[in-house]
């Protein structure tokens, strides 16, 4: 509604864009619309379905950022939507989950059946790799993600991550250059 106080700053029909490089403050009344949904897959837009506390009007809400020299951005946007198009854009999210987890699901399957003479001789703790590598996919993970998962230093995570990747269990998934930063390097189960 073009008259409720939960969010007329976004004007009708148009939305209301915020540039944050001009240090434009983002109004009261739209800082305080309830997230519905985010996107499951960042790909494109828009990043986020929000909505009206007091009216129920559905907003899109979009974040873009450039670090373009020349011409850098930093702005926000909110768009008036529709309930059919809010209702399409979670149906579509949703989608995207359930392919998402299909493929997650399939790609543990297919590492169980690969290992699965070798599985029997690991120890707790390379099990725990192998188990929680096997639930991320393919992109595999961070050996910083994988000791919090184990529960063990970094230290000890590195030795048991170098002597998987001696098996061949595990490969090493990122850039050569990523090599020595812990926040980078990922490993994953070779399928
Ligand atoms: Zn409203």
């Amino acid at each position: 509604m073009a008259d409720c106080p939960g969010c007329r700053s976004v004007p009708v029909p148009y939305g209301l864009t915020v540039d944050h490089l001009t240090a434009e403050q983002t109004p009261a009344d739209v800082r305080a619309f309830i997230v519905v949904g985010v996107e499951a897959e960042p790909r494109g837009f828009p990043d986020q379905l929000e909505r009206c506390p007091v009216c129920a009007t559905h907003f899109f809400y979009e974040h873009r950022i450039d670090n373009d020299i020349f011409q850098p951005t930093d702005e926000s946007r909110w768009e008036r939507a529709t309930p059919e198009r809010a209702r399409a854009w979670l149906a579509a999210q949703d989608a995207t989950l359930e392919r998402t987890r299909k493929a997650l699901l399939a790609f543990a399957a297919k590492a169980r059946r690969r290992w699965a003479a070798v599985l029997p001789g690991l120890s707790d703790e390379q099990r725990a790799i192998f188990d929680f590598l096997a639930s991320v996919g393919s992109d595999g993970a961070t050996p910083q993600a994988i000791e919090l998962r184990i529960c063990l230093p970094s230290d000890a995570t590195d030795r048991l991550i170098a002597a998987l990747v001696e098996r061949k269990l595990l490969r090493e998934t990122s850039p050569k250059s990523y090599r020595g930063s812990r926040g980078l390097v990922r490993f994953a189960i070779d399928v």
